[in-house]
C-alpha cells in the first residue's frame, strides 16, 4: 500500500509532515479524516479496517459513549446464568494502541452533510471527509403502550441491546417461583438476529427444567411462524421440553400493563406471565432517523451495496442494523463485520480515486443454541451482483445443520471469541 496515494490534497512537504506525528502515529492534522459513528460490530471493525488497510494514513476517529464494547451476542447466556457479562465484555484499547484509532466517548447528536461536520452530545464538532454511521438499532418502546414506562423503571425488560438489562433479566427469572410463567414476545421481521429470541427461549426453558421444572416458557411472536431454523428449534422444543415450553404464532403485542404484568394483542386473548420479557419492534438508530436517511418504511437507511454509501448523501456511510438488508440477509453482528469492510475498502478507494471492487463478498453463519450444551448454525455467502445492485447468495454456499449438537454449542463461543478479535485487537 502506498500511504502517498491516499492523503488527499497535499503536496510532497505536507505529505512529509503528515507521517510524522509525534505519538509514534501521522499528525491527523492534514491526511484525510473519516469519522466513525457507534462502536459496535458495525462501527469497531470499519474503525480497524479503514485504519489498517490505508497503513494508518488516513485519520479516523471513532465516537463511542460506551467506555468499553459489551456484546450481545452470546448474551442470552448471561440470562441463563452460563456466562457472566464480564466474559462479553472488550477494550477499545487495541482499536487505539495498536491502530491509532482515536476514540471519542460520547454521542453525536446530530451532522451535516453539505458542512461535513459532526455535533457530539457534549457541544463540540469535528470535521470529516467521509462519515460512517454504525448506530445499530433504536428500540421502538412507544410502538406497545406502556412499555416505555414499564423498561424505564425495570419491571418489563427487552434486553436487547447487552448491559444492564441483560443482567436485570436474568435477576427477573432467578427470583420467578417454580411453576411461574417466563413470556417473551418477538415483533414482526425484520429484526436484529433472527435466531436470537428463540435461542433465548430455549436457554430460559433448560434452566427452568434444570431449577424450577414446574414452570413455563411462552413464546408470542407476531410473526406466521419460527422465521429462523424453524424446523431445527420446533423439534428441540418438543424432544427437549415438552410441555414446559409452548409456542405461539400471530401474537403481535399492543400494551403493557407492568401492574399486573399482563401483555395485551391486536387480536389475541390478554397474557399474563411472572417474568414478560417484550422485546418491541426496531428501526435504524436515532441518529440515522433524525438525519432522513432512514427512507425505507421510514426504518431503514437505504445504501449503494458496493460502498455502503447511503444512496441520499454523499460521503456518508451506513453500516451495520440500521441499513435495509439485501434479500436473506439478516441483521446480524457477523454481516455488519462484512459490510463494514466493504465500505472500508470503499472509502479507501474512493479516496484513492481508485475504483471500487465490481464482486465484493461477504459471509454469515448464524449459531444459536437450544440447549446449553446443544448448538445449531445456518450459514451463507453472499456476493454482490451488478445486475440487482444488491447483495445475492452464492448458490450451493453455506447450509443449515441437520440436528443440534456439541460442536456448534462450542463453535458458538468460538465464533463470538473470534469476532470480537476481528473488530477490536
Ligand atoms: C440476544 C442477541 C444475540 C445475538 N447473537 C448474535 C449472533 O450469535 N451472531 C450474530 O452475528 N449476531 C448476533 N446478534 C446480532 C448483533 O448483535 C447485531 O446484529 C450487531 O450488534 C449489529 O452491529 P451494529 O454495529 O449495527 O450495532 P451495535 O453492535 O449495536 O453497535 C451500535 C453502537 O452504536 C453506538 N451508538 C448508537 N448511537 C450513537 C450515537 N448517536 N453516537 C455514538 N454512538 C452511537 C451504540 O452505543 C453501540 O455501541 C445478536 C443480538 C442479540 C440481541
Amino acid at each position: 500500500m502506498n500511504r502517498r496515494q491516499v492523503v488527499l490534497g497535499m503536496g510532497a512537504g505536507s505529505i512529509v509532515s503528515a507521517l510524522g506525528g509525534c505519538a509514534g502515529w501521522p499528525s491527523s492534522r492534514k491526511r484525510a479524516q473519516v469519522v466513525v459513528v457507534g462502536g459496535g460490530c458495525g462501527g469497531a471493525t470499519v474503525a480497524k479496517y479503514l485504519s489498517l488497510w490505508s497503513d494508518h494514513t488516513i485519520a479516523v476517529t471513532l465516537i463511542e459513549p460506551n467506555p468499553q464494547y459489551v456484546s450481545a451476542p452470546l448474551s442470552n447466556r448471561v440470562i441463563d446464568g452460563e456466562f457472566a457479562l464480564a466474559q462479553l465484555t472488550r477494550s477499545y484499547d487495541s482499536l487505539r494502541r495498536r491502530h491509532g484509532v482515536r476514540l471519542i466517548a460520547d454521542r453525536v447528536s446530530s451532522f451535516d452533510p453539505d458542512a461535513k461536520r459532526v455535533v457530539l452530545g457534549a457541544g463540540a464538532s469535528l470535521r470529516y471527509d467521509k462519515l460512517v454511521l454504525a448506530p445499530g438499532i433504536d428500540l421502538e418502546f412507544a410502538a406497545i403502550e406502556g412499555l416505555a414506562a414499564a423498561h424505564a423503571d425495570g419491571r418489563i425488560l427487552a434486553a436487547w441491546t447487552a448491559g444492564r438489562d441483560t443482567v436485570g433479566l436474568r435477576a427477573q427469572l432467578q427470583a420467578m417461583p417454580d411453576g411461574g410463567v417466563f413470556a417473551i414476545t418477538i415483533p414482526e421481521a425484520p429484526y436484529r438476529c433472527p435466531p436470537a429470541p428463540y435461542e433465548r427461549a430455549s436457554l430460559v426453558a433448560a434452566y427452568l427444567k434444570r431449577c424450577k421444572p414446574r414452570s413455563k416458557v411462552l413464546v408470542l411472536d407476531a410473526n406466521q411462524d419460527v422465521i429462523a431454523m424453524g424446523s431445527l428449534f420446533k423439534k428441540a422444543w418438543k424432544e427437549l421440553y415438552g410441555d414446559l415450553l409452548e409456542y405461539r404464532n400471530h401474537y403481535r403485542a399492543v400494551a403493557v400493563d407492568a401492574d399486573t404484568q399482563t401483555v395485551r394483542f391486536d387480536v389475541q386473548e390478554d397474557v399474563r406471565a411472572d417474568v414478560l420479557n417484550v422485546l418491541p419492534p426496531v428501526r435504524a438508530g436515532a441518529v440515522a432517523q433524525a438525519a432522513g436517511l432512514a427512507n425505507i418504511n421510514a426504518r431503514w437507511c437505504e445504501v449503494d451495496f458496493r460502498s455502503f454509501e447511503s444512496t441520499l448523501a454523499k460521503d456518508v456511510y451506513v453500516v451495520g442494523d440500521a441499513i435495509q438488508a439485501a434479500p436473506r440477509m439478516p441483521k446480524s453482528g457477523h454481516l455488519a463485520n462484512g459490510h463494514a469492510k466493504v465500505a472500508a475498502a470503499a472509502i479507501i478507494a474512493a479516496l484513492r480515486q481508485q475504483p471500487l471492487d465490481p464482486q465484493a463478498m461477504m459471509t454469515n453463519t448464524c449459531y444459536s443454541l437450544v440447549a446449553p450444551n446443544a448448538g445449531i448454525h445456518s450459514s451463507a455467502v453472499y456476493r454482490y451482483d451488478s445486475v440487482h445492485r444488491s447483495f445475492a447468495t452464492v448458490p450451493e454456499s453455506g447450509g443449515t445443520s441437520f440436528e443440534p449438537d456439541a460442536t456448534d454449542a462450542a463453535g458458538a463461543v468460538a465464533w463470538a471469541t473470534n469476532l470480537w478479535a476481528d473488530m477490536l485487537a
